[in-house]
């Protein structure tokens, strides 16, 4: 079931919501996977999953596994390709109401080590040729 308002459901046809904070990258096993266009955390992606359901609670285990496959699919990408210190992982979605995860990459003395990652500073948007460049590198290491 798709929600006609959401920027995960309505990626193709109304690319424009999705566009604002994110470049879509490709499809995993039951997720999309999208850089963020905010990088001041360089290799900062998200992962949503295929459906819209709003809590984690809502999948089956076997949906839920497969999920995390996902989400740990593409950290060990942004550790292969970009070699941060830790990967911090958040499920917000307050109002998005579709389950998605942020996977933020954290660099020791780099911007807010050691303290909880905002959701989108806009300190460092990149334009969509930046953002491919990134994707590629983490496409290289996604299994
Ligand atoms: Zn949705």
């Amino acid at each position: 079931m798709k929600d006609q308002n959401c920027a995960y459901c309505m990626r193709e046809e109304k690319p424009e919501l999705y566009q604002g904070f994110g470049y879509y990258v490709q499809e995993l096993k039951v997720s999309s996977l999208y850089v963020f266009r905010e990088q001041s955390h360089l290799g900062r992606c998200i992962v949503a999953y295929k459906d819209h359901v709003s809590e984690i609670v809502d999948l089956t285990p076997e949906e839920r596994a497969l999920f995390l496959e996902d989400v740990a699919n593409v950290a060990q990408a942004i550790h292969a390709a970009f070699n941060p210190d830790k990967v911090n992982y958040g499920f917000y979605g307050d109002t998005g109401k579709h389950l998605h995860c942020h996977l933020c990459p954290k660099y020791k003395d780099g911007f807010e080590w050691g303290g909880v990652f905002q959701m989108n500073p806009h300190i460092d948007d990149k334009d969509n040729a930046t953002l491919m460049k990134i994707a590629e590198k983490i496409k290289t290491h996604l299994k």
